[in-house]
């Protein structure tokens, strides 16, 4: 039960992005009571022995890149609350069928030397953008305004706004550069020929040479609880195991933020919101789902490219081509063959995760929106494939299909774990095109999800900019901006 009957802010929803504006509002001086349906806050970012005792499996998100590079985050006392991250000596490695693998290391000129033929682009490309990074990341991760650095924006801009498949052809000619480059663009979850479905890829390539591609000790989690204990720090009251149905069952409130989707978004707050601004948010489109598999594994993955057992996220799908065809099948409703799959490999390098000389493994493919289909099979086809002899070392399996995932967690619709398509019409126009889109038409009412922007990823920036807007509309309160402070890099 909440402590007091009224409170200057209460937010719905304890993923990353509500802890982030709880906090955020919290660190301005507000009362704040946040509200969670489950059992436990964390949203995406739970971690759990979903297989065997001993073995600690990440629900949801599992590396976080965006995490290490949030602006929010970097200035937050997180590691006093328990947070440690762990980098792999490789965020990235991309094995294909000749038995060698391409590797995003962290160090761009590694990256970029084992390339060959594309080493002088790549250096060409990446080197001003890791160069800059402190002032160029703070303006993508956040909402369209008026660019701070318009120069440095455009140079990434240029690329970032064209497909993937002729950013792809423009730039790299080597199997190897294609193929590492089209698993990151596939995180974007958009046909390759679709505008701005490079700008994912790109940004996470930028972000593995200037923080790694880390996660933490323990499991993702770790940010959640260190978040969470931040807040209780600072004042602010979680309630947990109590989802919310409708605005009227909520304590009194100067500002409300949800941490949901557009359609919860109007069950909850229904004619309190405009007719028109309703009918936006019903058009608010949803994109393809994941099938997901965790296991409990006898011993590592027995990769035949041994440098993929320096990596922590292995991409497989083989060449650019065949995943670009793997995720233009999706948006047709065809679940490929041969999926591209993620996977992350945490106990290689986090003694935490699993019992001594025993294994986890994290896995998820893209599959059409709302698909019934068990992807497993194709799955472990596509790790087999890489790493003959892998499923011998399968000692149990874990398997979230599109609706177990939207029944674990609302917000992920039809199994889209990006709060809904990040295509040029949404990508910084989510929910709807406003000029505060954290903002509801309706006083006091806000959304801080990932279906506003920056989008998906376990960041909280989302959540800082929707509790920023909320600071000075309802309190005449404004922040200073956040500092593009540089922090030391994540720590092996
Ligand atoms: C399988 C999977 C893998 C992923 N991998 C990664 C990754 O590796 N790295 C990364 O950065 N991101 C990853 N993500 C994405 C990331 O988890 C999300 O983008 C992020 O969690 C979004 O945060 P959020 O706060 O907007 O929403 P959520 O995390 O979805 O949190 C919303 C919260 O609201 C609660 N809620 C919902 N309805 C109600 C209600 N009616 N009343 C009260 N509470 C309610 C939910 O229980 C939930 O706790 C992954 C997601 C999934 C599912």
């Amino acid at each position: 039960m909440p402590k007091l009957s009224s409170y200057d802010a209460v937010v719905v929803g304890a993923g990353p992005n509500g802890l982030a504006a709880a906090v955020v509002l919290a660190q301005a001086g507000r009362s704040v009571l946040l509200i969670e349906a489950n059992e436990r806050i964390g949203g995406g970012a739970r971690t759990t022995e979903l297989t065997l005792p001993g073995y600690r499996h990440d629900v949801c998100s599992a590396i976080h890149p965006m995490a290490a590079a949030s602006p929010l985050f970097q200035t937050l006392p997180l590691g006093d609350f328990g947070l440690e991250w762990i980098a792999p000596p490789a965020p990235l490695a991309h094995p294909l069928d000749d038995g060698t693998a391409a590797m995003l290391e962290a160090s761009l000129e590694a990256t970029a030397t084992a390339f060959d033929g594309d080493a002088a682009v790549y250096r060409k490309l990446f080197g001003p953008l890791v160069r800059d990074h402190a002032r160029l990341l703070p303006g993508l991760l956040g909402p369209l305004r008026i660019p701070e650095h318009p120069l440095l924006l455009a140079r990434f801009g240029m690329w970032a706004f064209r497909s993937a498949s002729s950013v792809a052809d423009a730039l790299f000619k080597t199997g190897h550069a294609r193929a590492l480059f089209a698993g990151c663009a596939a995180h974007s979850f958009l046909p390759f020929d679709r505008a701005a479905s490079a700008a994912i890829g790109l940004v996470l390539m930028l972000v593995a040479h200037v923080r790694n591609w880390p996660f933490p000790r323990g499991g993702a989690d770790a940010i959640i609880r260190a978040l969470g204990a931040y807040l209780e720090h600072l004042g602010g009251e979680v309630e947990t195991g109590r989802a919310i149905h409708s605005i009227d069952e909520l304590p009194r409130a100067r500002a409300t933020l949800f941490d949901l989707t557009p359609g919860q978004l109007i069950q909850i707050c229904g004619d309190r919101l405009p007719g028109g601004y309703r009918r936006r948010l019903a058009q608010y489109r949803y994109g393809p789902g994941i099938f997901k598999l965790d296991w409990a594994l006898d011993g590592p993955i027995p990769w035949r490219a041994e440098s993929c057992a320096r990596a922590g996220t292995v991409h497989l799908g083989g060449s650019f081509e065949e995943i670009a065809a793997a995720e233009s099948a999706i948006w047709r409703g065809i679940h490929p063959e041969k999926p591209y799959v993620l996977v992350a490999q945490h106990s290689l390098f986090d003694d935490a995760r699993a019992p001594l000389g025993k294994h986890t493994g994290w896995a998820y493919c893209h599959v059409p929106h709302a698909s019934a289909q068990d992807m497993t099979a194709a799955i472990e086809a596509q790790v087999e494939r890489f790493a003959p002899g892998f499923r011998d070392r399968i000692l149990a399996r874990h398997r979230m299909s599109t609706r177990e995932l939207q029944s674990y967690n609302h917000n992920y619709v039809g199994g889209d774990i990006t709060g809904g398509v990040t295509d040029l019409g949404q990508l910084f126009a989510r929910p709807v095109a406003r000029l505060v889109p954290y903002a509801t038409p309706a006083k006091g009412i806000y959304i801080c999800s990932s279906s506003t922007p920056p989008g998906a990823g376990v960041h909280g920036m989302c959540g800082y900019f929707a509790a920023r807007a909320a600071l000075r509309r309802e309190f005449s309160q404004r922040l200073p901006k956040l500092g593009a402070r540089d922090t030391p890099k994540a720590q092996h």
